[in-house]
């Protein structure tokens, strides 16, 4: 046993990995720009796929196109540990976010066989499609998929901008598999991530004990107002639609104000202007707002605070102001069996370290419902994150790497 705990990572091998990896869909400004399903984004899955079955691992592909390298276990019956996260990236994404969790999961893999390691449970090295719904919308759909919260047809007949569906965009690329893997057929998930906020790095703290997620509440509101000519049409006289759109962002922006001691935070992140052409008053504004906290009940709060201004904003507006569809995600704590395992490791390795929520949503909280799950984080440069200047050194993440290993033998072996 004691063996297996002086075990780590070779940093200088997942470094070169994570490299490869930053080359396909490299932007200019050193970030990736790698959307869900497109030419890059097969390219890598294939150099994934490569480096897997190098490692010895038997790669399984699901209707979704989610990706999991299964090393077997000793224990034929045994359900595979999850451990990864996703490859795909923002239009100006980093090199690291989703990146870090699959390439460290590989690497672990290498480590437990240059060790000769073998563990009681298999192991399952996992890449999520389309996780950050950046060329598809919902994000999140394969593991949403993979728990059976979002069908196969559902999610296969997401379009993108341009009117490809993404059961198109897999076969495009030749990840429409045939492998069924769900949650009955796993025991656990382990994701690694970096923070993506600026805490860890600020405080020098090396690794994030992910607890839980904070509560998340989208929704689409509806503005309504009239068209008309913008030269003649009188003042008292406009519906302008925007003007609706530019009271409801305000009021959504107080409402993360009024919050944000306690860490609330609100925004509203899109905007979609009818006619949007020179000369005509819009008529028609579509707008996605979020409300973040890490309780629930004051998520709600936060969201009747916002229905209970819609009157005075038509009033300002003389627009028709509705909610039209609203979701919700998160607020839930991960497995306290899965962070205690974290916890041993992180005490073991001496690291610094400290609890926290996940304020960005991720794959581990779809799959937190159905199995234990638990999330490590590790600081990245001035919590910068959705951005091609998204950096990490080495040193950030090699103590988060070996707890993610260290926990992760805790549970297979
Ligand atoms: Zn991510």
């Amino acid at each position: 046993m004691a063996r297996h705990e002086n075990v780590r990572v070779d940093m200088a091998r997942l470094w070169s990995t994570l490299m490869r990896s930053a080359e396909i869909g490299a932007t200019p400004r050193g970030g990736l720009r790698r959307l869900a399903l497109s030419e890059e984004d097969g390219q890598m899955r294939r150099q994934f796929g490569a480096w897997c079955e190098a490692a010895g691992c038997t790669l399984h592909v699901d209707a979704i196109g989610n990706m999991m390298a299964l090393r077997p276990g000793t224990d034929p019956d045994g359900k595979a540990v999850l451990v990864g996260s996703h490859l795909d990236t923002q239009i100006k994404g980093g090199r690291f976010d989703g990146v870090l969790g699959v390439l460290a999961g590989l690497e672990l893999i290498r480590t437990l066989n240059d060790h000769d390691i073998q563990t009681r449970l298999p192991i399952a090295v996992v890449n999520w499609t389309n996780e950050e719904g950046a060329r598809f919308e919902p994000p999140m759909i394969g593991s949403a998929v993979f728990t059976g919260e979002k069908s196969v047809d559902f999610a296969c007949s997401r379009t993108d901008r341009d009117g490809i569906t993404l059961g198109a965009a897999l076969d495009a690329i030749g990840f429409r598999g045939g492998d069924t893997i769900g949650p009955a057929q796993c025991d656990s998930l382990f994701e690694l991530h970096i923070e993506q906020g600026p805490r860890l790095d600020a405080e020098k703290i090396q690794v994030g004990i992910v607890t839980g997620a904070f509560a998340v509440r989208g929704f689409i509101v509806e503005v309504t107002g009239e068209t008309g000519h913008v030269g003649p049409t009188p003042m008292p006289a406009r519906r302008n639609a925007l003007v609706g759109a530019a009271h409801v962002t305000l009021a959504v922006e107080d409402i993360g104000w009024s919050r944000h001691e306690t860490g609330g935070k609100s925004t509203t992140m899109r905007l979609k202007a009818e006619p949007n052409l020179l000369g005509i008053l819009p008529d028609r504004v579509e707008m996605t707002c979020d409300l973040r906290h890490a309780r629930e009940d004051v998520v709600a709060q936060m969201m009747d605070a916002f229905v209970q201004r819609i009157p005075d904003l038509e009033a300002r507006s003389r627009c028709r102001i509705a909610i039209r569809e609203s979701w919700s995600y998160g607020g839930m704590q991960f497995d306290a069996g899965c962070i205690g395992l974290v916890r041993a490791a992180v005490d073991r390795l001496g690291a610094s370290h400290t609890d926290l929520l996940t304020e960005a949503g991720h794959d581990a909280m779809h799959v937190a419902r159905h199995l234990p799950t638990a999330m490590i984080f590790t600081p990245c440069e001035d919590g910068l994150s959705h951005n091609e200047a998204e950096n990490v050194t080495l040193a950030d993440i090699e103590p988060g790497v070996n707890v993610l290993l260290q926990a992760v033998l805790a549970r297979a072996l």
